[in-house]
């Protein structure tokens, strides 16, 4: 139970705000989580971390020199949104690119995957990579789809430490791959955890039984077993763990005995008594191993073991000093201060006076950008129904409740004063579609949108060939996210064709509003020839053969919104003609 609060609802925010009050001489407080309050070198690769509330140590609680430079803090048990990831890793960067890492997780992998496009957009390079170290999450033939969970902090200490040594976003990049290739985990809950103002656990154990296989979130485990003693309890974790060895495992292993929230200390040192002598008498030998709550859960009563096979690279890593609120190793030298820009004001700079050009064109942006609300607004029910024959009927809703938002967005920035530049516009747009649409297409359209302004940009001038680039960067921003390829059915299918036939018109000396119609035009066809496509990607996939005979709803919403600015466009330069 969680008993320290005000409201629930900013439990997280709160704690966070409290955190960094505590660790100022560590941590300082940026929108969306925090940074390093200490000196970081020019040109160090930054690594920012982050998920959900409630792992303390994770995320925040590992952030200081010799590992994480920034780490993005979501609400409890909810991943970061990309925007808060996006200012975390913006405030941590260090002009030598950006690792983002993370466990695994569909809702982080969205948010951190759409920071990153925008991050790169910028022309901050920042790379991925996700921990995937829980074995119970699925087989080891399909390691990429396992969840993340004590193993983070392997995969983040060699990687900081690497940063730290000033190696350069390659090799910081490569270390983490391998590092998160030799991590294994597997975890065990007593009794679930409670979210701050629940009166009940997300789940319980039955009294005697052990949850085996359990995440970080409250999901309960894969499997019940009846208690077991310590020794017992050892047996089986060592046992599974070096089952799934991977292939180039060599004989020195990091050990970490890992509480989950209310596992006394004194247990997890005779659990960890244990299992240092299974894996002894196994031939193994252990390297600066940790026992303690390193990755936790509210206050789940469980624990997980995490083994690491080293290497002479990934051990010197691993041993580099660090010092951290909640993590210290080794010898790390005292840092100076640095002065963090506090949140607001990183927010204001970000909105440069606007040329004369940009504005003109986010204005122009905000009229558009209604233009596409009105055509969801009339065809939301039909988008809906369509996404209902093999997907979840929340395809109308969602473009909805994002092109509401967007739209709501982009004007208000455009009416603030001074005027807004295309940039400052559609970016609050994509901003706010993403966050408020929900569901898949919402991150895609969102995403889209910023990597079209970062595209457009700010500039003295615009001509067809910036409404190309935008275009490419649009479509680029779907694929880079989304990794749907041709032929999955989905709004991809509809988009390259307009995307083609677009750049190919503007190379052709066409004007913008041409090539829209046109390539609109070649978008609906591709959007009706989903119809005998099966889908390969998104929720619309485990159910194939209804979807036969019917278009995908996301390539459709796509071509009805290309048509319409196709139209829109016409008729603001019609309006503007008569004006003249
Ligand atoms: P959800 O699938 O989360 O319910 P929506 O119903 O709003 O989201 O959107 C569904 C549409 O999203 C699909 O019709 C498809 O066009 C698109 N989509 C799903 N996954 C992908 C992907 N990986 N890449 C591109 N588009 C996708
Ligand atoms: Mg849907």
């Amino acid at each position: 139970m969680t008993q320290i609060f005000d409201n629930p609802a900013e439990f997280a925010d709160d704690a966070l705000d409290g955190f960094v009050a505590a660790n100022r001489q560590y941590v300082a407080r940026v929108d969306g989580g925090v940074v390093r309050s200490t000196e970081m070198k020019d040109g160090q690769v930054a690594l920012v971390v982050g998920g959900g509330s409630g792992h303390y140590p994770a995320f925040a609680g590992l952030v200081g020199a010799g590992l994480a430079a920034g780490s993005a803090c979501g609400n409890m048990f909810a991943s970061p949104a990309a925007g808060q990831i996006y200012r975390v890793a913006k405030a941590a960067s260090m002009n030598g690119g950006v690792l983002l890492s993370y466990g695994n997780y569909a809702g982080d992998v969205l948010h951190f995957g759409q920071a990153q496009v925008r991050l790169n957009a910028e022309g901050i390079e920042t790379r991925t990579v996700v921990v995937t170290d829980d074995i119970a999450s699925a087989p080891l033939d399909q390691i990429e789809k396992r969840r993340g969970i004590a193993g983070d902090l392997t995969v983040f200490k060699i990687a900081g430490a690497a940063a730290e040594a000033g190696l350069n976003l390659d090799d910081v990049e490569r270390l983490a791959i391998k590092t998160n290739h030799r991590t294994r985990s597997l975890g065990v809950a007593f009794d679930g955890c409670t979210l701050p103002g629940a009166d009940e656990a997300l789940f319980h154990v039955p009294a005697g039984k052990m949850a085996l296989g359990l995440g970080i979130h409250g999901e309960p485990g894969t499997s019940e077993h009846p208690m077991p003693t310590a020794s017992e309890l050892a047996e089986l974790l060592v046992t599974r763990l070096l089952a799934d060895k991977p292939d180039e495992a060599g004989t020195e292993v990091v050990v970490i005995v890992n509480g989950l929230g209310t596992v006394k200390y004194d247990e997890l040192f005779l659990l960890f008594g244990r299992v240092e002598k299974l894996l002894t008498d196994a031939g193994l030998s252990i390297i600066e191993p940790e026992c303690g709550e390193l990755v936790t859960s509210l206050d789940m009563s469980g624990l997980s073991l995490t083994l690491l096979w080293l290497d002479e690279e990934l051990k010197e890593y691993w041993g580099a000093p660090a010092d951290t609120p909640a993590f210290r190793k080794g010898n790390a030298t005292p840092r100076a201060q640095r002065s963090v820009a506090a949140a607001d004001e990183a927010e204001s700079t970000e909105l440069e006076t606007p040329t004369p050009a940009a504005a003109a064109l986010g204005r122009q942006a905000v009229t558009a950008v209604s233009a596409i609300r009105d055509v969801v607004m009339e065809h939301e029910e039909a988008l809906g129904n369509l996404d209902a024959i093999a997907g979840d009927g929340d395809h109308g809703i969602g473009m909805r409740r994002g092109v509401d938002a967007a739209s709501a967005a982009a004007k208000q920035t455009a009416d603030l004063d001074g005027g807004a530049s295309v940039l400052a516009v559609l970016t609050a747009a994509g901003e706010a579609w993403s966050e408020k649409a929900g569901g898949t297409s919402g991150a895609l359209w969102g995403t889209a949108f910023i990597a079209a302004a970062a595209a457009l940009g700010n500039q003295d001038s615009y001509s067809s060939k910036d409404a190309a680039g935008a275009v490419e960067a649009f479509s680029n921003a779907i694929t880079t996210l989304g990794k749907a390829e041709p032929g999955d059915k989905t709004m991809v299918d509809a988009i390259l064709p307009f995307r083609d036939a677009f750049l190919a018109s503007i190379a052709a000396g066409s004007p913008v509003v041409a090539a829209v119609k046109a390539a609109a035009v070649i978008s609906q066809d591709a959007a009706a020839a989903t119809a005998k496509l099966r889908p390969l990607k998104g929720r619309a996939r485990p159910l194939a053969e209804k979807s036969l005979g019917h278009p995908d709803p996301g390539a459709v919403s796509f071509s009805l919104i290309v048509e319409r600015l196709g139209q829109h466009i016409e008729n603001e330069l019609m309006e503007s003609g008569t004006r003249a």
